[in-house]
Formats: C-alpha cells, sequence, structure tokens
C-alpha cells in the first residue's frame, strides 16, 4: 500500500468567482493525477481549467503535509482516498 500524500487546492476566484462552495479543497491520492482525478469525480470539475484567459488557472495546487490540514477550519473540504478505505484519517 502507498503512502497517500496530500493534495492542496486553492480557488483563485478567477473570472471573479468562486468555483465550489469551498475556498481550500484537500485530496489524499498517491500522486497528483490520481487527485486531480478524484477531484473531477467529487466536484463534478476539472481543477486544471481556467475561467479565463487574463486570470489564469482555477486552482493553485501543491502537494503539502498532512499537518497543514489543521490550519484550515473553514470552508474547506477533504476528499478521502477510497482506494485505501482502511487508512485511518487523522483529520
Ligand atoms: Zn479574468
Amino acid at each position: 500500500m502507498k503512502d497517500l500524500k496530500v493534495f492542496q487546492y486553492n480557488d483563485m476566484y478567477s473570472g471573479g468567482r468562486r468555483k465550489t462552495n469551498y475556498e481550500t479543497i484537500f485530496v489524499y491520492a498517491t500522486d497528483l493525477c490520481e487527485a486531480d482525478k478524484l477531484f473531477e469525480e467529487k466536484l463534478n470539475l476539472d481543477p486544471n481549467e481556467s475561467a479565463c484567459l487574463c486570470c489564469g488557472a482555477d486552482y493553485v495546487i501543491d502537494q503539502v503535509p498532512k499537518i497543514s490540514i489543521q490550519n484550515y477550519r473553514k470552508n474547506i473540504l477533504i476528499i478521502n482516498n477510497p482506494h485505501q478505505r482502511s487508512t485511518k484519517w487523522l483529520i
């Protein structure tokens, strides 16, 4: 079983609006490719799109330490990994 990493998606308000109800979305995944896929399955939204050319990408995406989730108390969504159900989530 591979270790899961945490990928953080910050809504950049491109096009002047937030794309979902959440400012920040965390995804547990083995790699960025899987994280993007889980994000899209959960939110029916491609995180790599751009609302318009002038504003740039809809999301800034970074791999972050698991502990960083604890710094965000409000308005976040955490997407767990459906392929590793046995894992115990600390958050
Ligand atoms: Zn724009």
